[in-house]
């Protein structure tokens, strides 16, 4: 949507007075100077009329998807492959996926089209715990174990400290629950790595206090109050 037309929307000025406002420097986008009144408002962005953020008029909506592995976690691929907005079909709003999930990850994803909600979720000063499932090759020996909670370099970043539960351990794999404060790219894939264990199956189970629970995967509903309550 056109910046003048997003400022309108929000019922903050007429369309001639929101290109005043931009052109004048009062306007930012995400913490930027906007003197473009025809920038096209992305979904996500954050827009701030004299310091102070505003939201247009759509309705915020939060979806719970259950994100099978073969589905990038993004609106749209130029390469065209399957994107996991595909899956989500009758909301009238443009969502937006929080955070990301690899091509091979399954598990939960929130999409939703409110900006502060996916900043609060996703930026790492808010420490918001991610919980996973792996299934993991070989022995994931107490050593292992121990070294993950503390927080292994995974190049050049060292990870913070973590909790893990091994679930289940045979001779070949194991399956265990990590729980994350931090998003760096393919994290858990090379904290396993890092002490040698390779991922062969990950799943998100859980964002803060909200679990994926018996959702199948491919599916996804709506969010409740309750529930939008505990993410913020
Ligand atoms: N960590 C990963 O390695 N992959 C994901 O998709 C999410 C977290």
């Amino acid at each position: 949507m056109r910046l003048n037309k997003y400022i309108a929307h929000a019922g903050l000025a007429s369309r001639r007075k929101a290109d005043e406002l931009t052109i004048n420097g009062n306007v930012k986008i995400n913490g930027v100077t906007m003197r473009e009144p025809g920038y096209d408002v992305k979904t996500g962005d954050v827009v701030e009329v004299n310091g102070v953020t505003i939201r247009s008029q759509e309705k915020s909506e939060y979806v719970l998807l259950n994100k099978p592995i073969g589905y990038i976690t993004s609106v749209h691929d130029e390469q065209g492959r399957p994107v996991v907005m595909e899956l989500v079909a009758d909301v009238d709003a443009r969502l937006f996926p929080v955070g990301r999930l690899d091509y091979n990850t399954s598990g939960m994803l929130i999409l939703t089209n409110d900006g502060d909600l996916a900043h609060h979720l996703t930026h790492p000063r808010h420490q918001v715990p991610k919980t996973y499932r792996a299934r993991v090759s070989g022995v994931l020996s107490k050593e292992k174990q121990d070294k993950l909670r503390r927080g292994v370099d995974i190049g050049g970043f060292v990870t913070s400290p973590a909790q893990v539960k091994v679930i289940k351990q045979t001779e070949r794999s194991a399956i265990v629950e990590i729980q994350i404060r931090e998003g760096k790219n393919r994290q858990v894939r090379k904290m396993f790595a890092a002490v040698g264990n390779k991922v062969q199956e990950l799943e998100r189970v859980a964002i803060g206090e909200l679990y994926l629970g018996r959702l199948k995967e491919g599916h996804y509903r709506k969010l409740t109050k309750k529930e939008i309550e505990y993410l913020k």
